[in-house]
This record gives C-alpha cells, sequence and structure tokens, in this order.
C-alpha cells in the first residue's frame, strides 16, 4: 500500500484521495482492483519473512489484500483511528472482534437497545460460550457505574441506538468504562466518521456495517473495525483468520472506496431529507411521537448538538394506532420501499415489530424500547417533495 501524501485535510479529500497515488499505479486515476487470492514471494526467505511480519507485503488474501488494505487506511484516516480492517459484514467486524477481546468469565455490558444481529450474537452466541451479557439503559451513564464491575471487559452501544434513536454520551460512557478497565466499542453505523468519530471522544474501537452509509449504494454486505494498530493485527491474524473467516472481498472493497468518495455529500442529503421527513410526521395528529435527533422535541437534542455534525438520515416514530397501523402505513407506502437495511440511495421503511423485532415476544420489545407502531424510515436520497407526498399520504391510510 502507499503511503502517498495527500495535499489537503478536509474530510471529502480525504474520503477521495488518502492512501493512493496514482503515479505508482500506471498512472490509474481510480485505484485499481486486486483480483488474487494469492500472492508470489520472490524468493523463499521473502516468503518466511513475510510470514514472520519482518518483511512488509501481501502473502494470502484472507489476511490482507492491496485493495481492501486501501480501504482499511482509509477509513481508519476518517475515523481518526491507527488503524482499520475490513470485514464480510457489519456482523462480521462485531463478532470477529468480540471473539479476540473476550475469554469465558468476562462481561460485556451492552445497551439495552441494538441492532437485532448483534442482540442475538451476545445473547445466544457469546453467552452459550461463558461470557455474561448484561442490559443497561446507558443514555443515563449513571447506570453503567452502577453495573460495572471487574469482569466487564467490554462496554457496547451505538448512538443513536437501532430502530429508537436514543442517543448515548459517547465520552461520559468511556470515562466510566476507562475507570474500571473496560474497552469501549462504539458501532457507528448511523452516523458514519463524517457525522461522529467515537474514537476522538474516547472510544477505543468502532464498528461498522459498510454495506449502509460507507458502501452507500445497497449493493453489497461489508463492514470494518478500526482502533489501535497492534490490537486490530490480533483481530486480523486471530479473530478473523482463524476464528471468523469474515473476509471482505476485494471487489466490495473497490465499490466502498467508490461510496466513500460521495459519503459527506451523500450524508448532507440523507440528513435534510430526514429532517424533513421527521418534521412533517412530527406535526402529524396520527403520530404519538417522532424520533429524530434534529427536532427542538427530541429529548436528548443538547447531546445530539454537541456529539454529531448533523442529525443524521435516520428517523423512527411511534403510530397512535400501534402495531395494526403499523401494518396500514407500510402497505400504504408507494415510492418509499418497505424492505430492512438503510443508507442507501432508495428510501427505506421497516416496521420492527412486524420485521427486524418481529422475534422477540412483545414483552421483550417494551423492555428493549421497541414500540409496537414503531416505524423506520432511512431517508433516501430522493427529492423531499417526492418523499413527503408519500408520508403523508400512507398517513391519512394509517
Ligand atoms: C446492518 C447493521 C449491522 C449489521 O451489519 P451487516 O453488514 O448487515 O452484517 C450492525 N449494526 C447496525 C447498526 C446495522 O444497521
Amino acid at each position: 500500500m502507499s503511503q502517498a501524501k495527500v495535499p489537503g485535510k478536509g474530510f471529502s479529500t480525504r474520503a477521495i484521495h488518502h492512501g493512493y497515488d496514482p503515479y505508482e499505479g500506471h498512472g490509474a486515476v481510480n485505484p485499481p482492483l486486486y483480483l488474487s487470492s494469492t500472492f508470489a514471494f520472490p524468493t523463499v526467505e521473502d516468503g518466511s519473512a513475510r510470514f514472520a511480519g519482518e518483511q512488509a507485503g501481501f502473502v494470502y488474501s484472507r489476511v490482507g489484500n492491496p485493495t481492501t488494505c486501501l480501504l482499511e487506511s482509509r477509513i481508519a484516516d476518517l475515523e481518526g483511528g491507527e488503524a482499520a480492517l475490513v470485514t464480510a459484514s457489519g456482523m462480521g467486524a462485531t463478532t470477529s472482534l468480540m471473539w479476540t477481546l473476550l475469554s469465558p468469565g468476562d462481561e460485556v455490558i451492552a445497551d439495552k437497545t441494538l441492532y437485532g444481529c448483534t442482540f442475538g450474537y451476545f445473547n445466544h452466541g457469546l453467552a452459550k460460550f461463558g461470557v455474561k451479557i448484561t442490559h443497561v439503559d446507558m443514555t443515563q451513564p449513571a447506570n453503567l457505574e452502577a453495573a460495572i464491575g471487574a469482569q466487564t471487559k467490554v462496554v457496547f452501544f451505538e448512538s443513536p441506538a437501532n430502530p429508537n434513536m436514543r442517543l448515548v454520551d459517547i465520552a461520559a460512557i468511556a470515562a466510566i468504562a476507562h475507570r474500571h478497565g473496560a474497552k469501549v466499542v462504539v458501532d457507528n453505523t448511523y452516523c458514519t466518521p463524517y457525522l461522529q468519530r467515537p474514537l476522538a471522544l474516547g472510544a477505543d474501537y468502532v464498528v461498522h456495517s459498510a454495506t449502509k452509509y460507507l458502501g452507500g449504494h445497497g449493493d453489497l454486505i461489508a463492514g470494518a473495525i478500526v482502533g489501535p494498530k497492534e490490537s486490530l493485527d490480533q483481530v486480523r491474524f486471530y479473530g478473523i483468520k482463524d476464528m471468523t473467516g469474515a473476509v471482505m472481498s476485494s471487489q466490495d472493497a473497490f465499490l466502498v472506496l467508490r461510496g466513500l468518495k460521495t459519503l459527506a455529500l451523500r450524508m448532507a442529503r440523507h440528513s435534510s431529507n430526514a429532517q424533513a421527513i421527521a418534521e412533517c410526521l412530527a406535526g402529524h395528529d396520527k403520530v404519538d411521537v417522532c424520533h429524530y435527533p434534529g427536532l427542538d422535541t427530541f429529548p436528548q437534542r443538547e447531546l445530539a448538538r454537541r456529539q454529531m455534525k448533523l442529525p443524521g438520515g435516520m428517523v423512527a416514530f411511534e403510530l397512535k394506532g400501534g402495531i395494526e397501523a403499523g401494518r396500514r402505513f407500510m402497505n400504504a407506502l408507494q415510492l418509499i420501499t418497505r424492505a430492512v437495511s438503510l443508507g442507501d440511495a432508495e428510501s427505506l421503511a421497516q416496521h420492527p415489530a412486524s420485521m427486524t423485532h418481529s422475534f422477540y415476544t412483545p414483552e421483550e420489545r417494551r423492555a428493549h424500547l421497541i414500540g409496537e407502531g414503531l416505524v423506520r424510515i432511512s431517508a433516501g436520497l430522493e427529492d423531499p417533495e417526492d418523499l413527503l407526498d408519500d408520508v403523508r399520504q400512507a398517513l391519512d391510510t394509517a
């Protein structure tokens, strides 16, 4: 990988140029895609030195490839981290990191609200191998202080949390965790480094589903971990190489590199579209409450201003009519697509009680703060007037 110096410090300049010098690659302005599973050693001694980590150079694409390596250096730079590791999926990022950091007898303290599969991995995966999982409401840092102990190795949360948009004060949580010797992992999928940089606020690791905004076009599944180089080397040479094998293909890395070039532009548009949708919902008489960090009625508005550059592209709201109203609203949508996932150019809507959180019992949904009439919208990049027309007509039906 090139150590090319980029003449500029701005976010988009780095998202477009960091780590690549076209004059080192036949002058190709766009970074090349290396489709090779294995790499030749000039001599057997070079091969040995590369295996021993004494010589730079690639060996085999499960542990490194020039295209994924460029993406890693770019994501690390944008998140302000020492190193990054890209993975086959967001779940591959979280699982590879956790299998590396944890041993039986350790405890993970996680927020009450988590992406559904992260919840499943913690409670049905890690827990089966002797890791204790404790959920606390981290919107109140005092709850972490009360729960944390000598066994707590990892504190894990999302902010905003998926799907209900609760925010966690990253700096306050990191201060408590570090006083007790625990590492802080933040899932930054909703914000991307353009809106929020958890490492600068004290987090130790950031994980991403690059499937979402980083890729940005709904055409791949990918993930990333950002953190200290030494620790990520362990994740690479143990967590991924031996445990999960959750390797990102270089073709996907190429597409994520392309997505990153427009990340700042897209996030601004996602955010302004979400703001318009949230304002439309907030005033409507069929809507009980709209959760969006850009609304003045948002209870954590002050924290949102402090921690996030923009309120982001995700909106959640509760319909007064509960689960049936949620279903009617969803079925009435004409432009906004009924689909899970988020961060695509297309606006997407999902109803957690019938979809992502349908395998929870109603009691579990209540305990994890997922309302029955909660609808989540990922504001896409379409024209705001068209999105508002669709939301209004679906509300009429709900
Ligand atoms: C989608 C998502 C994940 C999981 O990522 P995949 O790429 O689907 O494996 C994790 N966290 C959040 C917040 C997500 O939205």
